[in-house]
């Protein structure tokens, strides 16, 4: 099979690999699409750890081919997503059920062969099924949403209160999505790039600014009755969102850290503005048994309204180079096999 392989900062290869072969309780995936994410080039940039040979990819959706011991065969032909990750079951966390901070957990895609290849092997009980209907592009964007669902499962918000998502990329899009249906109002979409701002609005944020704008915080005040935002989400993994964000926070207003910033970066917080606005800080980390909730969701997201690129396998390198310029909201992997090549010609942008 051919894959796309991390095996250092700056060295990003297609390689030809030996076919995996299911052990028990695992599963053979024909990888139907694979998404790209900012992790993937902070891996490649060696911002992110990642072991080093490893097939790249923890956002993808396939058709399990072959089964191994004690996987019923009528799986076989299912169109499924992965949670890509593997706890160790014994530390503290895995203990107290609270896995997805295991301190030795693995992830396809980092530590383990992702789905940035032809085939991959996964076990069986991290295979979620795709309803009939759902593309497999938007079924590989089940990950960044089971994301989404543990972080509004944090912010834990009541309706008909103010949102802010700051950042309103391909997370924000899924975010303001959320907080729809959670029946947050006004949702304010922020971004300093017009076409984000543009995106924000398709995906059903009522209101968009501009951070840069002079008029920012009194646009916000303006739109919150003069009382500031009660939620708000970091989307960008900015430390000066953060900074923003505490500052228009309304008193009890909850800031929820999502977007993941660089380890060395720091924020300037005012400790009197947490103490006097009760401000609760919150942080949110990847997608705890969340995979079926999220996958239960994917046909009332607005995820059609991000401008989407593919690419073949043998177009790592253009594909890495897409996901740096920002040439789509979204960029997908489409192996050759995949029942998407058809329709998705390499490197073709549906705008
Ligand atoms: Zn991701
Ligand atoms: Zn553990």
């Amino acid at each position: 099979m051919k894959a796309i392989r991390f095996h250092g900062i700056d060295d990003l290869r297609v390689d030809h690999l030996p076919d995996p072969e299911p052990g028990p309780g695992e599963v053979l995936v024909a990888i139907e699409a694979a998404g790209m994410c900012a992790t993937d080039t902070h891996i490649l940039d060696g911002h992110y750890f990642a072991a080093a040979p490893v097939v790249l990819g923890h956002e993808f959706s396939g058709r399990i081919t072959a089964v191994g011991d004690g996987v019923p065969a009528s799986r076989i032909g299912e169109l499924i997503t992965c949670e890509p990750h593997e706890y160790c079951r014994s530390c503290l966390y895995c203990q107290i059920g609270q896995e997805h901070m295991c301190v030795d957990k693995k992830a396809y895609g980092v530590h383990l062969n992702g789905g940035m290849a032809d085939l991959v092997v996964i076990p069986a009980r991290l295979a979620y099924t795709i309803p009939d209907g759902i593309s497999p592009i938007y079924g590989a964007m089940t990950e960044p949403i089971a994301c989404s669902v543990h972080a509004f499962d944090r912010l834990n918000p009541d309706s008909g209160l103010p949102i802010a998502i700051h950042g309103c990329g391909p997370a924000g899009t899924i975010l303001i999505g959320l907080a729809k249906l959670r029946g947050l109002s006004p949702i304010i979409g922020i971004d300093p790039r017009a076409e984000r701002r543009e995106l924000a609005l398709r995906a059903g944020a009522d209101v968009v600014l501009d951070p840069n704008d002079l008029s920012f915080t009194d646009r916000l005040m303006e739109l919150t009755g003069g009382y500031g935002v009660t939620y708000q989400i970091d989307a960008a993994g900015s430390p000066r969102v953060i900074e923003t964000a505490i500052r228009v926070a309304a008193r009890k207003g909850t800031v929820l850290f999502f977007g993941v910033a660089a380890p060395e970066a720091t924020a300037t917080i005012h400790p009197q503005e947490v103490y006097a606005k009760e401000l609760t800080l919150l942080g949110t980390a990847i997608n705890p048994f969340t995979h079926r909730r999220a996958v239960a969701l994917l046909d009332r997201l607005p995820l059609p309204q991000l401008h989407t690129a593919t690419f073949g396998l043998d177009q790592a390198a253009e594909a890495f180079q897409a996901q740096r310029d920002g040439a789509a909201d979204k960029i997908f992997i489409i192996p050759e096999g995949s029942s998407l090549h058809s329709t998705h010609n390499a490197a073709e942008a549906t705008k």
